[in-house]
């Protein structure tokens, strides 16, 4: 079927359509669900697409438990739903299912909502030609920006700013706004400069129990138990490997709500001051925990703002925490879903800074005497979940500033976490973290050297390396890999302002202790392999 026809608005010329729903569509908001409340539902669980990379086991277990809990919602609702799972072993993929359901049924037609991730748009646009059948594409999904309105913004410029985007949002849709002014008095439409208390400053405000109640977790049911065996069974390679009595995500809707409103209740008025705080004894710290089901479509994004916004409405929740919440959401969420569909697909080849270096052994394995790297990676190993600073000022500064291929860097991400999907780390690794998209996203790097790690984490007074020596075999990497990177990239950063203050500094080191240094990382980078 040519591309214009896949994607049509739907309709109901077919009266025995079928929805097909993807792994992140799981909600009877869904415009589609909701427009076709006696259509019967299609769900693939495809062994292809869940071995595209070594996806962490948990999070495998989570995305197959949850499509089966609402494969069993929708039939308790009455609906038909043909449901294929990773035991019907001759459907290896959506392919062989589809073909399947189309031999068994005798329909031919299926509706879809527009898929989230670029490789998968593209090919459900080849399957009516392949399986003699018609796809009638629905727009509509559940992210709250319109992907080609804001494509048509983003590229025609060069930087297309995030807080411009956030400002149109919070107008747009009525957020902490009012009139058109931001709530707050004094003009503010950002309260980060509120939201940078130290490590230090946690430990000394922060107890065991200012940390209770603990946050709510669910037991894994029937259901969950025969995903991970199914998962256990079939990606038995993958990492990981876990058992099943430490699963406690929320796979329903239910339990994806109380996540919320833990959070908003106990976590959200302090969520701000510490939020770029890491802690051993506290790996999630104050963080919302609910990307991952927010990311499959148990929670909607407007239900999340507005319960944030109601929480300082009530004067339950500070605005510093609250806006730099809701920022997270109607902004940075949506800002990085319309720069993914705004660039794809070159924007997963791109590497500005020529980065090449080979992915280390010890991103799979934690193998390195590098505290807070070491931490955050066997956190991921075990969880499946770092938190946002963990990921961007550990992992990706590393990443950057060792010069590692983002391609690589972006599949370790997507593989290893709870809340990944194609569309979220593309931007969020390959621009956020690693600068390599050419400025796109970020106008300077996101690096800096072990001072900022020590201030924000307790991983240095723990670790092998000294965070104050820059040479020396107890110099901290990321200081020699810091001064280094600059260097090296020098020539390109100059033309841009914002990095006029690192260049000083740069400036301010003696020439010889800047070869001394390049010296140690080219070291460095031959023993990345054999452990750093
Ligand atoms: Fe990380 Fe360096 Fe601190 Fe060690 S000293 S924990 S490597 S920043």
């Amino acid at each position: 079927m040519p591309r214009r026809e896949a994607t049509k608005k739907p309709t109901l010329t077919d009266p025995q359509a079928t929805i097909w729903l993807l792994e992140d569509h799981l909600s009877e908001d869904l415009p589609l669900l909701k427009a076709h409340p006696t259509a019967a539902v299609l769900i693939i669980e495809s062994r292809k697409a869940f071995a595209a990379l070594p996806f962490h086991q948990r999070r495998l277990t989570f995305i197959v438990s949850a499509m089966r809990h609402f494969a069993r919602r929708l039939r308790d609702a009455g609906r038909e739903v043909h449901l294929y799972t990773l035991s019907d072993t001759p459907y290896r993929d959506s392919l062989s299912a589809i073909r399947d359901w189309k031999q068994r049924t005798g329909r031919r037609t299926l509706l879809l909502t527009e898929p989230n991730d670029h490789h998968t748009m593209t090919w459900v646009q080849t399957l009516p030609a392949l399986l003699d059948m018609q796809i009638v594409i629905e727009p509509r999904g559940l992210m709250l920006t319109d992907r080609r309105q804001f494509s048509a913004w983003a590229t025609k410029l060069k930087s297309p700013v995030m807080e411009h985007f956030y400002r149109r949002m919070r107008r747009e849709h009525n957020v902490l706004m009012q009139g058109d002014e931001p709530v707050g008095g004094g003009g503010a439409w950002n309260f980060d400069k509120e939201n940078r208390k130290t490590a230090k400053a946690a430990a000394r405000e922060l107890s065991e129990k200012l940390f209770a109640p603990k946050r709510p977790s669910f037991a894994a049911d029937e259901i969950t138990r025969a995903a991970h065996r199914d998962v256990q069974r079939v990606f038995s390679k993958h990492p990981g490997g876990f058992e099943i009595e430490s699963f406690d995500l929320p796979v329903t809707r239910e339990q994806a709500l109380k996540v919320l409103r833990h959070f908003i209740e106990h976590r959200l008025p302090r969520f701000g001051d510490y939020q770029d705080v890491m802690l051993a004894a506290h790996p999630t710290m104050d963080h919302a925990l609910i990307s991952a089901p927010l990311n499959l479509g148990l929670l909607t994004p407007m239900e999340v703002i507005k319960a944030a916004e109601k929480a300082h409405q009530q004067g339950h929740a500070p605005l510093n925490c609250v806006e730099g919440f809701i920022r997270q959401i109607l902004g940075w969420r949506e800002y990085v879903f319309g720069i993914y569909w705004s660039f794809m697909p070159e924007y997963l080849q791109r590497n500005a800074l020529k980065a090449g270096v080979p992915l280390p052994e010890f991103f799979w394995t934690g193998k390195t005497k590098m505290n807070c790297v070491r931490s955050c990676v066997k956190q991921a190993i075990d969880t499946a979940y770092n938190h946002h600073i963990q990921r961007l000022m550990v992992l990706g500064n590393f990443a950057a500033l060792a010069g590692l291929e983002p391609k690589a860097v972006n599949d370790w991400f997507l593989s290893m976490f709870i809340d990944s999907h194609d569309w979220v780390m593309a931007p969020n690794v390959i621009g956020m973290a690693l600068h390599a998209d050419g400025a796109t996203m970020g106008t300077k790097p996101y690096v800096s050297t072990a001072a900022y790690i020590d201030r924000m984490t307790d991983a240095c007074a723990g670790c092998a390396y000294d965070p104050k020596q820059r040479l020396g075999e107890r110099a901290c990497p990321f200081n020699t890999l810091f001064w280094t990177f600059l260097d090296q990239h020098k020539a390109e950063f100059n033309r841009n302002p914002r990095m006029s203050m690192m260049l000083k500094n740069l400036d301010r080191v003696p020439p010889a202790e800047l070869k001394a240094m390049h010296t140690r990382r080219a070291e460095l980078i031959r023993r990345l392999e054999s452990g750093v």
